[in-house]
Formats: C-alpha cells, sequence, structure tokens
C-alpha cells in the first residue's frame, strides 16, 4: 500500500494543502493499493505561481537551452522505464504488451520534440518584417487515465521545447503512475518551477487551471463534455485550448482487403488498450457480399484476444479501469441487444475465471446499422459493430457519418483505390493497411473528436503566438 501526500511544486515535492484522499485500486483485484491526497485550489495556485516565475527565465530561454533540457527529460524518463510499465499495470491494468510501446512512446516523444524544435522554421523575415513565434506562456496540462505518461510525457515535451513552463492535473486516477513519473522527471534537474504536478479532481484542480488567469493556454485529453466545458469557461481569460477528446473510428475494409491480414488488423484496432482507446477502430465498415466470410474470419482470429492478468505478455484484453467503466460497458452491450443487433462474439457479464477485476467480454456485434447507440456512441471498452455497406460511396458515407473524426483505417489491395477512399475520410489520421505511428505527424480530430493537433512541429505550435516586428527605420 503506497501512501502519497505531496505534490510537485517549484522543484520540489511539498505537503498537500488539501486534505482529501482518494484510493487507487487495481482492477485486476478490485484491490485497494494506494492512497494519494488531493490537491486543492491552494495547491494549484501555489503551483501556478511557481510557473509564473520560472516562465519569466525559461520563455527567455535559447533553442540549445531547449534541446537540451529535452534530451535530459528523455535520458531522466528512460531510467524508469520498467517501474513506469509495472505501474500502468498495476493501477489502470494496462496490458504489458500495450503498456511497453505507449510508455516507450512517451518518452520518445521527448526526442521527437527535440527533433522538431530544430527542424522548425521559428522565424520568417521579408523586407523589413520579422516574424517569430514565441511562447504562449504558463500551460495547464490536464490529462486522462488510459495512458497517463504519454500524455504528461508528449504534452510537456512540446510545451518546453515551445518555451513553456507548465502546470500538470493528472487524472486523479494515476496517482501512483503519475508518482514514477515525477520522481524520474525530477532526477532530469530543470530549472524550479518549468515542471509543477498537481494531482487532484477535475471540478477543482482542472476548473482552477481553466479559469485562472495566470494560465495562458490549456491542453487537455479528455471527454467532450470536459473538453466544450473548458472551451466555455476558458473563454473568460481567453485561453487558448487545444482538445484531444473521444471517437468512433472506422475501419473501412474495401472488398478486395485480403481477410487473412486485414480481420486481425481491424480486431487489434477494436481492442486496442483493451478497447479504452481514443483511437479505437470501433465501427467495422464491409462490403455486403464479404460479410458472411468476414463473420468466420472474425470467430477465427478471436483466439488471439485472450482476456487476463495484463501483467501476462500472452494476454490482449486487460480488466476496464473501474467498476464504472465495467458498468459503463454493460450497459452499452445491453443497449446493443435492444437495439436489434445481434452478439457474433462476446456479450454481457464477466469471462468466466475472471470474477475478481473488472474484466468484461471482448464483444462483436453485427446487423448493426450506423443509426444505432453502440454505432453513434464512444463506449471506451473492447466492443465492435460490424456495419455493412453496398458501395465505396456509401463505406465513405457511413465512415463520416458520426460526430466524430479522429482516427481511421483503409484496408485494401488496390492501392491507389484505398489511397482515394483515404482522402475523402473527415478525421485527423488515417492509415492505410495496418497500424501505423509516426512522431512527426499530427494527432488530433475533425468535428467532436478535439481542437488542435499534437506531436512534432504541430505539437509545439500549439503552445506558441506569433509575433511580427514591422520595422520603419529608414
Ligand atoms: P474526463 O474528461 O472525465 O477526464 C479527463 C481529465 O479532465 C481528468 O484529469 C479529469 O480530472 C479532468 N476534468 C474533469 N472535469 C474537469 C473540469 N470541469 N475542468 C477541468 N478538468 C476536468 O475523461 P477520462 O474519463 O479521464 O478519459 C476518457 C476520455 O478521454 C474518452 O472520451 C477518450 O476518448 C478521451 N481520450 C482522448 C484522447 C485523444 O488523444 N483524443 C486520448 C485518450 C483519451
Amino acid at each position: 500500500m503506497k501512501t502519497i501526500t505531496t505534490h510537485y511544486i517549484d522543484g520540489a515535492f511539498v505537503e498537500s494543502h488539501g486534505r482529501e484522499t482518494m484510493d487507487s485500486i487495481n482492477p485486476t483485484t478490485g484491490n485497494v493499493i494506494g492512497r494519494a491526497m488531493l490537491a486543492d485550489e491552494v495547491d494549484t495556485r501555489r503551483a501556478i505561481a511557481a510557473a509564473n516565475r520560472a516562465f519569466a527565465t525559461y520563455g527567455r530561454s535559447t533553442f540549445e537551452e531547449r534541446s537540451e533540457i529535452l534530451r535530459r527529460l528523455h535520458k531522466a524518463a528512460l531510467a524508469r522505464l520498467d517501474d513506469l510499465i509495472v505501474a500502468m499495470v498495476e493501477e489502470y491494468g494496462g496490458v504489458v504488451q500495450f503498456a511497453g510501446p505507449i510508455v516507450l512512446s512517451g518518452i520518445n516523444a521527448f526526442l521527437a520534440a527535440e527533433q522538431a524544435l530544430r527542424e522548425m522554421p521559428w522565424t520568417r523575415s521579408w523586407d523589413k518584417t520579422t516574424v517569430t513565434l514565441e511562447p504562449v506562456g504558463v500551460a495547464g496540462l490536464i490529462t486522462a487515465w488510459n495512458a497517463n505518461s504519454l500524455f504528461i510525457c508528449l504534452k510537456l515535451a512540446s510545451a518546453a521545447a515551445a518555451g513553456c513552463t507548465v502546470v500538470i492535473k493528472p487524472s486523479e486516477m494515476s496517482s501512483l503512475q503519475t508518482r514514477v513519473l515525477v520522481e524520474a522527471l525530477h532526477e532530469a534537474g530543470l530549472p524550479n518551477g518549468l515542471l509543477n504536478v498537481v494531482t487532484g479532481l477535475g471540478q477543482v484542480v482542472g476548473a482552477e487551471l481553466v479559469r485562472n488567469p495566470d494560465v495562458a493556454k490549456i491542453s487537455f485529453t479528455g471527454s467532450v463534455a470536459v473538453g466544450e466545458s473548458i472551451m466555455r469557461d476558458g473563454a473568460a481569460t481567453m485561453k487558448r485550448v487545444t482538445l484531444e477528446l473521444g471517437g468512433k473510428s472506422p475501419t473501412i475494409l474495401l472488398d478486395d482487403a485480403n481477410l487473412d491480414k486485414a480481420i486481425p488488423v481491424a480486431l487489434v484496432m477494436a481492442f486496442l488498450n483493451s478497447g479504452q482507446a481514443c483511437a479505437a477502430g470501433t465501427r467495422l465498415l464491409v462490403p455486403n457480399k464479404l460479410l458472411e466470410d468476414v463473420k468466420r474470419a472474425i470467430v477465427g482470429a478471436m483466439s488471439a484476444f485472450v482476456v487476463g492478468n495484463p501483467a501476462d505478455p500472452k494476454i490482449a484484453v486487460g480488466p476496464m479501469v473501474s467498476q464504472k467503466q465495467y458498468e459503463r460497458v454493460q450497459s452499452y452491450i445491453r443497449k446493443g441487444t435492444d437495439e436489434g443487433a445481434q452478439i457474433l462474439v462476446g456479450g454481457e457479464g464477466r469471462p468466466q475465471g475472471l470474477e475478481a477485476g473488472y474484466f468484461v467480454k471482448p464483444t462483436v456485434f453485427v446487423n448493426v446499422t450506423n443509426d444505432m447507440v453502440i454505432a453513434r456512441e464512444e463506449i471506451f471498452g473492447p466492443v465492435l459493430s460490424v456495419i455493412a455497406y453496398d458501395s465505396e460511396e456509401d463505406a465513405i458515407r457511413i465512415a463520416n457519418d458520426s460526430k466524430y473524426g479522429l482516427h481511421a483505417v483503409v484496408l485494401g489491395s488496390d492501392l491507389s483505390r484505398a489511397r482515394r477512399v483515404a482522402s475523402q475520410i473527415r478525421a485527423g489520421r488515417v492509415v492505410i493497411n495496418g497500424m501505423m505511428d509516426d512522431p512527426q505527424a499530427p494527432w488530433g480530430g475533425f468535428k467532436h473528436s478535439g481542437v488542435g493537433r499534437e506531436y512534432g512541429a504541430f505539437g509545439i505550435e500549439a503552445f506558441v503566438e506569433t509575433r511580427a516586428i514591422l520595422d520603419a527605420t529608414a
């Protein structure tokens, strides 16, 4: 049982002013494994003041100084890679086969930001005009629980590359993971106040960051509902906002796709991070004429998606993060059946032998139409809806008929056709024939999936203002 009573403010771990506590529960067992004291408004304002003081100097740092800081952050986080993975498995229930690469990709975000920082055009000049990119100021970084260290590292990397100081409000459900990461980052020996971390409730710490006039920018990863409130409440202080929100991403199977290759990709996308992934491909669009073949292929491929102890490297689907999330997924499975969709695999209840934790059965629905709730709302669990289509145009129409537009996958043998389809999908990222990442490629959504982009130069640009100096000297 680990107990946390401090926050990270001005380069030191300081006792919490807030006295409320919250337990961390291991979702694999349901057992309490830790307790953290939650920050209140006073802790938050102290962190903002520290970030503000530090900005006076760090906001004027050279690119070389920022590069050096990013390299030190990378080295410091990498030194605790194994501990970070263990914490993600224990506190969140992330399967180790996903937790390993996702934690590492967060750590590598420091180097990717350092590369982007070196390659970005920071200054443009013509005639008597010089345009420079200037750090926006103190940034409030608010994160979700489903990839805690990735979100913190990624946002911190972009902000620090831009010359911003930060106050991070991690999810209150990630206290233990955050502590391991902050201990690691402390070893980077940053200037005091550049990095501040206050874990607390969204309505308390998050709300203070959003309304505080000394915070210039909010970068948020989380739900659409909270994203909307940040935009609304941030308007009073003219906050710059980046919002990384939800998704209901389509995987478009074209009729020339090789099913032996395509179906495993479609299922990996659907059950990514146990389905608790904003990018999860939870709508599989299938040509009518291939429907029966696809059903058989899905049933055949499901043996690879074993549910169980997330620490076991053979396990592909772990528990849901909490009892609340477990119940949310159950209610959607029930809703799908009530709406007339048919369960091909999975269904309600816990998988046999996994009664202790918050495990659900990976579930695939067929006979789904795109107007059903299970095809429209983000479930955030391992639930896939198979939707049939008639023609290529029909597939594109269904894919785009969503309030979301975060991610999509197109699977097909004729590359020029797959590219043609990809170019018509209204989503921030479209991947052709497989799973792929590129740390310099932008990440973010169209429509309700968010505002702005993260990663690489696009992510750094989210933390700058543009200043033009026009020199009228003759
Ligand atoms: P959430 O919106 O409930 O919480 C996210 C964060 O916001 C938490 O730190 C929470 O404490 C804080 N918060 C809550 N109320 C707040 C308020 N009034 N003001 C300021 N902050 C507040 O989301 P969640 O349940 O933690 O995460 C799941 C959601 O995140 C899903 O919708 C998922 O799609 C989304 N998500 C998006 C991405 C992406 O990159 N687009 C990535 C991961 C998760």
